[in-house]
């Protein structure tokens, strides 16, 4: 879990800890392995779920106020920070698009959709990028790079 969110083991065990004093999750034991315990969403913790998934609550009823363009511009700056965070060794485990190897900055000649996703053969703007993609795999460190660098640049190099 700590690896596939990007966190510590560490910091993982305290967030579950305060989870736990909220009364969100529960543990019990693991009938497989005795040293493990199992958690699961207590029905306080579920109804807190699904409070956070409605819509018009929390952080996404905030961004969907936001117009398209800067929303756009959000998730533009979110890649930057978190390629820029994965380069300082600060995170890892986040499946995003700058650090994907199917990432072509500014690589489709469509100025409305200027980047592709070697996945799909698709042409995407920064409306569409992904901060959490299951069909991500992690990009060589020289190929991210220069995808990071291409992609932070105002006016794009021109294709290699
Ligand atoms: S596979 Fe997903 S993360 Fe990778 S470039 Fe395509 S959309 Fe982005």
């Amino acid at each position: 879990m700590a690896e596939r969110l990007g966190v510590t083991a560490a910091s993982l065990s305290d967030t579950l800890k305060t989870m736990e004093a909220h009364g969100w999750i529960e543990r019990s034991p693991d009938p497989r392995d005795a040293r493990a315990q199992l958690l699961h969403l207590s029905p306080k913790g579920r109804a807190q779920a699904a409070l956070k998934r409605q819509s018009d609550r929390g952080a996404l009823g905030l961004v969907q106020a936001l117009e398209q363009a800067d929303l756009a511009a959000l998730l533009r700056c979110t890649q930057l920070l978190v390629g820029e965070a994965q380069r300082q060794g600060l995170a890892t485990g986040l499946r995003t698009c700058v650090g994907c190897r199917f990432f072509r900055p500014f690589a489709s000649g469509d100025a409305a959709r200027p980047h592709l996703c070697g996945f799909t053969g698709q042409p995407f703007g920064d409306l569409e990028l992904r901060v959490d993609c299951a069909e991500h795999e992690r990009a060589e460190p020289q190929d991210f790079a220069a995808n990071r660098e291409r992609f932070r640049q105002r006016i794009p190099l021109p294709a290699e």
